[in-house]
């Protein structure tokens, strides 16, 4: 078995564990990631919505109850968490935009209005987008992607279908990484009679350069233009996904990709190691603090049984909201499912409670309360609470 030796090891490769990571690894400290796969982030819009439910977002930190994880973390160490994660997406070269004291609605494939707050510089165009005329530009065959749903409900809208020659949006981002094939489609773009207004793709202006992208077709066609998020795999979580496991590697920190903690090792109230299990021998890692970050139910961090939820790494204690009979509601797209409050409750250092763990920590969508749907705050509560753990876990280190 191999053996490895770290300050710290963070567990779960989602937005929460890449965010701690980052932020380690920044300060020097020996860090490494094991992940089991790819995280939820890969399925979302790739927009950081941080408190959906409210105007402006950071007012509403305060009207939450004070056991949701942004009360515990604090406004300044949420703001300065999302400023943070800001900068570090400029460096990377995917700039994001919007205010974190207002809200902004974006286009939804299906011609509704999705809230957010922090949105890629692709989709910034968006804004305001029933106030002038829309043209969709959709593409030959393109699956899950069907621009009447948006001219059926928006009246000031009309479309074109361009031939990629590819049908789905992988491989139409893999298009549009090639400049030949963007100098084509803007040739074609320019050759339509548009009427004035701006320009609507869906999210495929390619995974590596789309800034790059976007400058180049409006510097061609002189218009606006912005990307309309798709279903999953979604073209914008994938790039964020890729840019936060970019800028962690940068900072010299160690990947174990495709790797799933199999068993932990603890010891006087302390986590020693863990052996992970993956495509190649089992190894293990020890390493003087540890950081939880493996998601909810979707990314596997937790697992409900008849009865009860369990957290799969160490077994901790999983707050329920009440009998099994009271995870249920009737209507599935009901925001606020009382099951989405299950989790991991911490103290003030985000260490979870009752283990008597004293170098473990816990981050991101696997702690209690959060009611990411209720609230729409995913990824925001990731970046902010994978922040606030990482500083918690450096006082610790330091
Ligand atoms: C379809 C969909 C769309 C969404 N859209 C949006 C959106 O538009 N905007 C927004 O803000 N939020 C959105 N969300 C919510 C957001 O994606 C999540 O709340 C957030 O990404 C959770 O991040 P996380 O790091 O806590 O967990 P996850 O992303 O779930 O990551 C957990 C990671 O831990 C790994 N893991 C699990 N168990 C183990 C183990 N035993 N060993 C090693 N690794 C393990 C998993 O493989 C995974 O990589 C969406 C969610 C979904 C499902």
């Amino acid at each position: 078995m191999g053996e490895h030796g770290y300050d710290v090891v963070i567990i779960g490769g989602g937005v929460a564990g890449l965010t701690a990571s980052i932020y380690l690894a920044g300060k020097g400290f020996r860090t490494a990631l094991v992940s089991r796969g790819d995280p939820a982030c890969c399925l979302s819009t790739g927009c950081i919505d941080v408190l959906g439910a409210h105007e402006d977002p950071m007012k509403g930190i305060d009207r939450l109850p004070r056991n949701h994880p942004y009360r515990i973390a604090g406004r300044r160490t949420v703001i300065d968490a999302l400023e943070a994660f800001l900068g570090l997406m400029e460096e990377r070269g995917l700039p994001y935009r919007g205010s974190l004291g207002r809200n902004t609605g974006i286009l939804t494939p299906i011609g509704t209005t999705k809230t957010t707050c922090l949105v890629p510089i692709t989709m910034e165009a968006s804004s305001g987008f029933t106030t002038t005329h829309i043209h969709v530009v959709s593409f030959k065959g393109l699956r899950d992607f069907y621009p009447s749903y948006i001219t059926s409900r928006l009246a000031n809208t009309s479309v074109s279908v361009f031939d990629a020659g590819t049908s789905s949006t992988l491989g139409l981002a893999t298009k549009f990484d090639e400049p030949s094939f963007v100098d084509d489609f803007c040739a074609w773009l320019s050759g339509l009679e548009l009427p004035p207004g701006k320009i609507a793709v869906p999210a495929v202006l390619g995974l590596k350069d789309p800034k790059a992208v976007l400058q180049r077709i409006r510097a061609s066609t002189g218009r606006e233009i912005f990307e309309i998020p798709t279903l999953p795999p979604s073209v914008p979580g994938i790039r964020l996904f890729r840019a936060l496991k970019d800028a962690f590697l940068a900072r010299g920190g160690h990947l174990y990709w495709g790797n799933a903690v199999a068993s932990v090792e603890t010891r006087s109230g302390q986590v020693e190691a863990i052996t992970m299990a993956g495509p190649c021998r089992p190894s293990r890692a020890h390493a003087r603090a540890f950081i939880l970050a493996t998601g909810s139910f979707v990314g596997g961090g937790l697992f409900a049984q008849r009865g009860s939820v369990r957290e799969t790494v160490f077994d901790l204690d999983v707050k329920v909201p009440g009998p099994r009979r009271d995870w249920f509601l009737n209507d599935f797209f009901s925001p606020g499912h009382p099951v989405e409050a299950s989790g991991i409750e911490v103290d003030s250092s985000f260490r979870p409670l009752g283990c008597g763990l004293k170098n473990l920590f816990a981050c991101g969508s696997i702690l209690a309360h959060g009611e990411i749907m209720r609230h729409r705050c995913g990824h925001g509560l990731a970046i902010a609470t994978g922040s606030a753990a990482a500083r918690a876990c450096e006082r610790l280190l330091s």
